[in-house]
């Protein structure tokens, strides 16, 4: 059976493929279907934070799965209970509204937003990528992803990332909230300043407009925090966080402070929400990045990474950016056939964008491996690459 055939004639349609059948993992190895192995920087574009095959997450998944996989809010459960307080614990929130992505994390922080201030207006960010669901993708700036399903929701504006006299502007008494990531992901690997962060957190408590952070990308070690906020000492009124949540499963949440009002029933909820087995998995993912010390792998690990690639004597890089092991490597043009070479070089890396390549591996990748990529990296961003297809 042809694999790639049979998948490209039954897909949707809506993702770019790579020429490549991936069918095993092993932390931060990935192996395709003719048993080649890749090192993955990729990292489920931030769903890896643990690596493949974590036997950690493996034995909370199976062991749940015998015992109970599914049960609605409507019921207390054991996982969902601990779960909770332990996100709880670990943020200084009081509430978790628990989901089953990004987007509808995001979704569920708007909603929230709005009804508990009684205002329409959610100010974002430009380059901001927040999903693409109706609500969510609003607060998201690409036209790309926005223009074919307008009209959007009303309400949303978008100021430039980093400019806090613009912010100011936008925020009046009409605003509900201000949804920020700490670092844009998606848009580019752009880490905020603190003064960004710190005004935008002063500006939303003196007009009564709520902070949402979007930790969705940034969250569970991958900047060299637990989450990024902590470097920069914000008290965020919400925040939203998915991807790496549950080691590898589907799930979201968004965490809620004490300073949104209580939620009335019925205002949200989801079929999956806190299902006891994503619950499990993300109860033995918390553990091993605690354990295992993965944000601060993912500070040392990035910032010895970071400078290597600094480092590479290359005329198309402009620059090197980024947090703990989210990184942006942003070329003086398209990255797509370099994104085919580092392929050939046996290292899965992902773009943000047309000019930047982004990195986001497992945070329990070997220093020998991201010496190999740095490698790969420098042999080929030192030969320029013939024009490939696009890659987004
Ligand atoms: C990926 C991402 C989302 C959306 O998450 P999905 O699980 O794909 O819906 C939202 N916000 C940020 C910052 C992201 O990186």
């Amino acid at each position: 059976m042809d694999i790639q055939a049979l998948e490209a004639q039954y897909t949707s349609g809506v993702y770019a493929k790579r020429d490549l059948t991936i069918v095993a993992g092993k932390g931060a190895i990935l192996y395709d279907d003719r048993g080649r192995e890749y090192i993955d920087c990729v990292g489920g574009q931030g769903v890896g934070n643990l690596g493949h095959a974590h036997p950690a997450i493996v034995k909370a998944i199976s062991s749940q799965a015998e015992r109970l996989i599914t049960c609605p809010e409507i019921f207390y459960n054991d996982q969902r209970a601990a779960l909770q307080a332990r996100l709880c614990e670990l943020t200084k929130m009081s509430r978790v509204y628990l989901c089953n992505s990004g987007t509808e994390a995001v979704e569920a922080a708007l909603k929230f937003a709005r009804a508990t201030t009684g205002r329409k207006n959610i100010v974002a960010a430009m380059r901001a990528f927040h999903g693409r669901t109706m609500g969510a993708l609003s607060a998201t700036y690409n036209k790309k992803y926005r223009d074919p399903f307008e009209p959007l929701v009303p309400g949303f504006s978008h100021i430039p990332y980093n400019n806090p006299e613009k912010l100011a502007e936008a925020v009046t008494g009409e605003t509900a909230a201000v949804i920020l990531e700490v670092v844009q992901g998606e848009g580019g690997v752009y880490p905020a300043t603190p003064e960004f962060l710190e005004a935008a957190q002063k500006i939303c408590r003196e007009r009564g407009a709520l902070l949402i952070i979007d930790e969705v990308q940034t969250g569970f070690g991958r900047t060299g925090r637990l989450f990024a906020y902590q470097r920069y000492g914000l008290e965020p009124d919400l925040i939203c966080v998915g991807k790496s949540i549950a080691g590898g499963l589907p799930m979201g949440a968004a965490l809620i402070s004490e300073r949104v009002r209580p939620l009335s029933i019925g205002w949200h909820g989801s079929t999956f929400g806190g299902n006891p087995l994503a619950s499990a998995a993300s109860l033995a993912a918390l553990k091993v990045i605690e354990e295992e010390k993965l944000p601060e792998r993912a500070e040392q690990l990035g910032a010895a990474f970071r400078e290597q690639l600094t480092s590479i004597p290359s005329p198309l890089i402009r620059e090197v950016r980024g947090l703990g092991l989210m990184i942006g490597i942003e070329l003086k043009q398209k990255v797509a056939p370099y994104i085919q070479a580092m392929t050939e070089q046996g290292i899965l890396v992902l773009n943000a964008g047309m000019n930047v390549i982004r990195l986001l591996p497992p945070l329990v990748i070997q220093p020998e491996q991201l010496d190999r990529v740095a490698q790969a990296l420098e042999t080929v961003l030192t030969h320029p690459q013939a024009e490939t297809v696009e890659n987004n």
